[in-house]
């Protein structure tokens, strides 16, 4: 019987144990914590977004260079293959009102239980509590150390590697892997934050007060790069979160990388031209305060305390400026927020490194999966979808080099 390790037991991993086991592969899969899938179950906390439900055009943009890459993965396995495959675990799916899919239970935990039970059922064995730290001396065993310190070796004819990227460590994904993979002269593009917050020095004034308050709908641009987005931005204690600022993260970065600091321009009213805003702060009434004034052209206290903080507690008295200030209140980015409290991570293992089917072209029978390659994307399910998607690919990969 052809043999198969599966070292990662992630979505990407454990997709890729499906199909080879379900192809007739004795599959033994291997992760170093006590349980599998705990990002996946982790997502669930938040509703568990599996994919999009956008059209493919538009869904592939989402991935940026690498679109043309993935193409070919989405294609094989796209957003209703990955909700018929739910469905077919007892976890039907529906299109919420953004397009974004969930699962009607809105969490992992079932979904990841009837999975289990499937690949139980299909013989794939699981080895916990194993860390892989690289190959054997002749390099073509993997090595792994157990929690109490004890190593075991293993070989297969085919292997797939879906480690996950560097982003909340606790839950397993730690970027471990960079190191063994660049010994062996695999490049891998450095790990960077992918969909985190930023960091933004506030007065303790703002932070007291604003801190969990939401941004709601408004237009995010890096200032200088046209690139902008909308949505609802959180105020935290030490900065910003959520989907707008996550969708810009690569403009962020580049900003940050260039000049060690970022302007985001907020746009509090992007429904509005600056003329029309201008116009109706005109009509301001001799007894309106400040407040009073913006209140009237729809601004909430956080929009209103977002401006004073970038006007150094005073706000502009003319109808022009203020509209200006509205269109593009400067906030001053000083760094992303740590890898650690990022939803998921840029970099990993180059393009250049794979063929079409995910091996590596420098060790024929090995096949990578997931995060751990060189892609990103905003939320919205594509980062569950391309692992997903990635894991059907290695495995189908491995399954074409045996021949079956
Ligand atoms: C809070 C949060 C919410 C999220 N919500 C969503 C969402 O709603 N929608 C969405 O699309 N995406 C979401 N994501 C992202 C999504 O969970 C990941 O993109 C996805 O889990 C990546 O899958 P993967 O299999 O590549 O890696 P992972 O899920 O990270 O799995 C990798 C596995 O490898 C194991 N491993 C790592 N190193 C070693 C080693 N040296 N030896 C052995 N085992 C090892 C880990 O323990 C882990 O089990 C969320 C992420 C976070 C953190």
């Amino acid at each position: 019987m052809a043999t198969a390790c599966v070292v990662g037991g992630g979505p990407a991993g454990l997709i890729a144990a499906e199909r080879l086991a379900g192809a007739g592969l004795a599959v033994t899969v291997y992760d170093r914590m006590p349980s599998v899938a705990r990002k996946l179950l982790l997502a669930g906390h938040g509703g568990l977004n599996l994919t999009h439900s956008e059209d493919r055009e538009r869904l592939l943009t989402r991935y940026g260079d690498s679109a043309d890459r993935l193409t070919p993965m989405l294609a094989a396995f796209g957003p209703d293959d990955l909700r018929e495959w739910c469905a077919g675990l007892g976890e039907p799916t529906f299109v919420g009102s953004s397009g974004r899919v969930f699962p009607r239970s809105f969490r992992a935990t079932p979904l990841v239980r009837a999975w289990l039970a499937r690949l139980a059922r299909l013989g794939v064995r699981l080895e916990r509590r194993q860390r892989w730290t690289g190959w054997t001396e002749d390099g073509t065993g993997l090595c792994f150390t157990a929690a109490d310190g004890t190593t075991a070796e293993a070989t297969a004819d085919v292997t797939v590697f879906a480690l996950g990227g560097a982003s909340w460590p606790r839950l397993g994904s730690d970027g471990g892997w960079v190191g063994p993979f660049t010994d062996r002269g695999v490049r891998v593009t450095p790990l960077r934050a992918a969909n985190v917050g930023v960091r933004v020095g506030w007065t303790p004034l703002f932070a007291d007060r604003f801190e969990g308050a939401p941004l709601k709908q408004v237009g995010l641009t890096v200032q200088g790069s046209g690139h902008g987005v909308r949505g609802d931005a959180m105020v935290t204690r030490t900065g910003l979160e959520g989907g707008p600022v996550y969708a810009i993260g690569a403009a962020i970065r580049d900003a940050l990388d260039a000049d060690g600091s970022c302007v985001l321009e907020v746009d509090l009213r992007p429904d509005l031209g600056v003329d029309q805003l201008a116009e109706r702060l005109e009509r301001r009434r001799p007894k309106d305060s400040g407040s009073t004034w913006l209140r009237r052209t729809g601004l909430d206290p956080t929009a209103i305390g977002l401006l004073r903080e970038a006007g150094g507690g005073a706000l502009p008295g003319d109808a022009g400026q203020m509209a200006a200030l509205v269109k593009a209140t400067p906030v001053v980015v000083s760094a992303t927020m740590p890898i650690d409290r990022a939803i998921s991570t840029a970099g990993g293992i180059a393009w250049s490194e794979v063929d079409a089917s995910l091996m590596l072209r420098s060790l024929p029978g090995t096949f990578v999966a997931g995060e751990m390659l060189d892609w990103e994307a905003p939320t919205g399910g594509y980062l569950l979808q391309a692992s997903f998607s990635t894991g059907v690919a290695a495995a189908q990969g491995a399954l074409d080099r045996l021949g079956r």
